[in-house]
């Protein structure tokens, strides 16, 4: 089966998110190059490929923005060179501020609600009940953004997990029921304990310290189990954080993101999953990152040379990115996938 691809997402969506990242640029660089001193020599070099788990023997690094990285020789997958230490876990809590209810709202519909529209049509075209009446658990449900759309959409069954206190209880406060529950032991364990038959995880499975083993756990499930999924992507946006050193990394900066995918590494994640993909979305915003580059680069012109070089980027901010879209260059991937085959241990 060939899996159906939608490529591009307006920018307009996440303008708003994008504005915010280059206001508060000057206090998110200075923050990365605390860190990236701090964990300068810091944690264990990593024997395995975080990703496929094969020997990294091979590997050497690279270096970006002051920090050593690894290219897993078999699967392709990004990562540091020293594991990040286990006792300076991201404060997830101090990353993302509190949001209003209409913020909330906002980020409900712009970003969450056309995730999951296009993650049921995908999943309406597999075997199984309706998607709305499976029973769904999200992965790292942060605010709770996903939970609302599933239940604004008439989902009945669901659940969200995060590990975090402070995101778990803003989420329960936001939706006014408790959906979101805070995860013991993992979220290996967490696939591992549930019956659910659909899975949902943006922007989670890069954070996982031990991604071999949650794979095995996926591995496990029945077949026609879905996971809808997002990951970061190495892709423009990646590269362009090596062009300039004005701009704050988004994508890959060795401590938020200490592990990056690409489509190679992602092929294989499937395969260790025992997962085939259905669909993909491929979008990013590797333009607004571009477009962040160059307003930060005019920040000295006189202002009615600014105001061309800002009205110019945003003109052009939708073509550009489906083109990097259409390359499969942009900074992240939306797939839904179905277990396939027997069970691994089954
Ligand atoms: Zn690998």
């Amino acid at each position: 089966m060939t899996p159906a691809t939608r490529y591009g997402k307006p920018a307009a969506d996440i303008l708003a998110e994008s504005r915010a990242l280059l206001r508060e640029n000057a206090e998110h660089l200075a923050r990365q190059r605390r860190l990236a001193d701090l964990l300068s020599g810091r944690g264990a070099p990593r024997e395995r490929c975080a990703c496929c788990n094969a020997r990294l023997d091979g590997a050497g690094p690279f270096q970006r923005r002051g920090i050593d990285y690894l290219l897993c020789p078999e699967c392709g997958h990004v990562q540091t060179r020293l594991a990040p230490p286990a006792d300076q876990p991201v404060d997830f809590g101090a990353v993302y501020p509190p949001l209003s209810g209409a913020e909330f709202a906002s980020r409900v519909e712009r970003i969450y609600r056309p995730k999951l529209d296009w993650a049921l049509e995908a999943l309406a075209a597999t075997d199984g009940p309706p998607p709305l009446e499976r029973h769904w658990l999200e992965l790292g449900c942060g605010y709770g953004f996903f939970l609302a759309a599933l239940r604004d959409a008439g989902a009945r069954r669901f659940m969200g997990l995060d590990a975090c206190r402070e995101l778990v209880e803003r989420a329960n406060t936001a939706l006014g029921e408790n959906r979101a529950a805070l995860v013991d032991g993992g979220l290996a364990r967490a696939v591992r304990d549930s019956e659910a038959e659909v899975y949902a995880a943006f922007f989670v499975l890069e954070h996982l310290a031990d991604l071999p083993d949650f794979l095995a756990a996926v591995a496990e499930k029945p077949e026609g189990v879905a996971f809808v999924f997002s990951v970061p992507v190495f892709g423009l946006a990646t590269v362009l954080e090596d062009c300039s050193d004005r701009h704050f990394a988004r994508n890959l900066d060795g401590w938020t993101h200490a592990q990056m995918f690409t489509e190679r590494s992602l092929g294989r994640f499937l395969e260790l999953a025992k997962c085939e993909q259905v669909a993909q979305w491929v979008f990013g915003q590797d333009v607004l990152d571009l477009g962040r580059m160059c307003a930060l680069a005019a920040e000295n012109y006189p202002p009615a040379l600014r105001r061309e070089v800002d009205g110019a980027l945003a003109r052009m901010a939708d073509a550009a990115q489906q083109a990097v879209d259409r390359a499969h260059f942009s900074d992240a991937r939306h797939i839904v996938a179905v277990r396939r085959g027997a069970p691994r241990n089954g």
